[in-house]
């Protein structure tokens, strides 16, 4: 059985949000860090259990835990292994900050986790700070080293590349994947209802990143359209690759082969989407999951072509922790 859209898309991939807390305070995500007043509680251990039962058995084979920062949860480790070892799971992902990583990484290799995505806004210390509101790049350094030492099957650096605050880096960010099997990730920064002004101030192109690499020896690596949105590169001097993460390309929704569901039991259809849909009342007893099911494939009908993010609409998306970046 498969999740799929009235434009011909299926649905593969599924981003748990585990949790909107955080505890950096990115200049473009939380610059203020997160505000837990009165926001309800996450989903329970088996609340998240059973949403990725349905979602699995509706064909998305490839979950990624994500937030907030989905390793501040006390019970983590429980949630990635209850998870993981869920029969239709093929692939269990991790997108982190990395701040847990020098301890975890192992124990997560172990747990089932068998690809990391660390986000990682610059190389130099003082910028690293000036982004996080934390001095901890040499934790998240170490953290990547340990993971290649885990044996991960993939790791990916994701980067936020912004105009004037660390778009110098470029080049820095490269020499990571030279003598690593990692990705390095440039993500355009996506306008959110809290960050106009930033976004106007710091957006800087995929188009501008791409004829940079291309001026470096760098070439377009081509891949099937269900492969995903990244606009991948190689270079024969580096054992790794690059990818572009362009949102505003205008090609960017026809890939699209994920859905999200948030730490508070809602779907969403769309990052940049105009509502969240309630699916936390299917999630209290195992015997509901046959229902939830049901639910998320009429759900599913409703998903739109596309975002309108060129047109400077970013839905009810205020900053992208809330419902899983
Ligand atoms: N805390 C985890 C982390 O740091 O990776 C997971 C959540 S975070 C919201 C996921 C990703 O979203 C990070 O790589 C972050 O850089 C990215 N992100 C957040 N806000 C963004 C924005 N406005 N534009 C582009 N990427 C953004």
């Amino acid at each position: 059985m498969h999740l799929s859209d009235g434009f011909g898309r299926t649905f593969r991939y599924l981003r748990l949000s585990v949790t909107e807390a955080c505890n950096f305070r990115c200049s473009y995500c939380l610059p203020d860090g997160y505000r837990k007043c009165n926001r309800p509680q996450p989903l329970t251990q088996d609340e998240l259990r059973r949403a990725a039962t349905a979602f699995s058995e509706l064909g998305l084979t490839k979950i990624r835990l994500t937030g907030g920062e989905p390793t501040i949860r006390k019970d983590f480790d429980a949630v990635a292994e209850a998870i993981g070892s869920l029969p239709s799971v093929k692939t269990l992902a991790l997108t982190t900050n990395g701040y847990r990583l020098p301890d975890r990484a192992a124990t997560w290799a172990s747990a089932g986790i068998s690809a990391l995505n660390v986000s990682l806004d610059s190389l130099n210390r003082n910028t690293f700070r000036h982004i996080t509101g934390h001095d901890r790049r040499d934790e998240v350094l170490r953290g990547i080293d340990a993971a290649l030492e885990a044996g991960f099957n993939s790791i990916k650096i994701n980067a936020v590349l912004m105009r004037g605050i660390n778009d110098h880096e470029l080049m820095d960010f490269l020499s990571l994947a030279k003598d690593r099997p990692l990705s390095v990730r440039f993500i355009e920064l996506m306008e959110t209802g809290d960050h106009a002004a930033f976004f106007q101030k710091h957006h800087l192109a995929t188009d501008t990143i791409a004829r940079r690499l291309e001026r470096a020896g760098w070439t377009r690596k081509l891949k099937p359209l269900d492969a995903g949105p990244s606009i991948d590169y190689v270079h024969p001097d580096f054992d790794g690759s690059i990818g572009l993460i362009a949102p505003y390309s205008k090609d960017f929704c026809k890939s699209c082969n994920r859905l999200r569901f948030s730490s508070l039991g809602n779907l969403h259809l769309c990052l940049f989407g105009s509502f969240g849909l309630p699916m936390r009342r299917f999630l209290k007893a195992d015997d509901q999951i046959e229902d939830l099911k049901d639910a998320l494939t009429r759900a599913v009908r409703r998903k739109t072509e596309g975002h309108r993010l060129a047109t400077g609409e970013t839905g009810q998306t205020s900053n992208l922790s809330s419902i899983g970046g």
